[in-house]
């Protein structure tokens, strides 16, 4: 697949001033240790009206044990032999790995879950350039790093984003990852594990929150059977 248009119109950024007409990224707060629980739901809730604000289709708050993590979603990576497994610092086997996210997990009590409408769906079940797929994915990146940003100046210091898709794919565009070859992140704010990359059970969760989600690229199903197609991203707050 060829990337022959122009990169800036298919990555437009919020830019500063939108995000902070909307809200985020007033003041920043104290640490939060011993937080309320009405607290925290109040500041969910914000987090839930920014995601709506940024574009996504829903969001809401779970509870952080709702999230089912399964070795296979890794297997997957290794035995499809995606060309990002041991090329990507946020993709397996680099990737937390699934006993970690079992440990990992429970220590936060709450997640807020995005889902965001891939339009036009063909460029996600029947691309026709790698930037078609790229866009969708560095968007929903993009979102879920806001959302962990805001996350972490409101004082919640361990709040921590997983989005969709490679950021080899997403964020560099298939260049070599810096990480790998030690130097720095080209997008260290960005730059997140997809939720498969560490073992989360996307399917389950998406169908648990009652979402519509297919397998795409399910060949050689038609494109045009897709009824749609969503990427989605989590952020564990607290
Ligand atoms: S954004 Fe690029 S440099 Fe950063 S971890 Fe991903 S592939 Fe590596």
């Amino acid at each position: 697949m060829q990337q022959s248009k122009n990169k800036k119109d298919f990555f437009p950024r919020f830019s500063p001033e939108f995000l902070r007409s909307i809200g985020m990224f007033q003041k920043p707060k104290l640490p939060k240790v011993d937080v309320s629980e009405e607290e925290l739901l109040e500041d969910l809730n914000r987090y839930v009206d920014f995601a709506l604000k940024l574009g996504c289709e829903d969001a809401k708050i779970i509870p952080a044990t709702m999230v089912r993590v399964d070795e296979r979603l890794r297997l997957k990576c290794r035995i499809s032999m995606c060309h990002h497994y041991n090329n990507c610092a946020n993709c397996p086997p680099h990737s937390p790995t699934v006993e970690e996210m079992k440990k990992i997990i429970p220590m936060y009590r709450y997640a807020i879950v995005i889902k965001r409408n891939v339009e036009p769906k063909e460029e996600f079940v029947d691309p026709k350039e790698d930037i078609d797929i790229a866009r969708h994915y560095r968007k929903n990146m993009e979102i879920v790093g806001l959302l962990e940003a805001q996350a972490f100046s409101d004082g919640y210091y361990f709040a921590m984003g997983f989005a969709g898709g490679s950021c080899q794919h997403a964020l560099c565009m298939m260049q070599e990852c810096n990480v790998l070859r030690g130097k720095r992140c080209r997008f260290v704010l960005k730059a997140r594990p997809a939720m498969e990359a560490v073992g989360i059970d996307v399917m389950h969760l998406a169908l648990k929150l009652g979402w519509e989600v297919y397998p795409v690229r399910a060949r050689p199903i038609p494109p045009e059977e897709f009824p749609c197609a969503k990427t989605f991203g989590i952020v564990f707050v607290h």
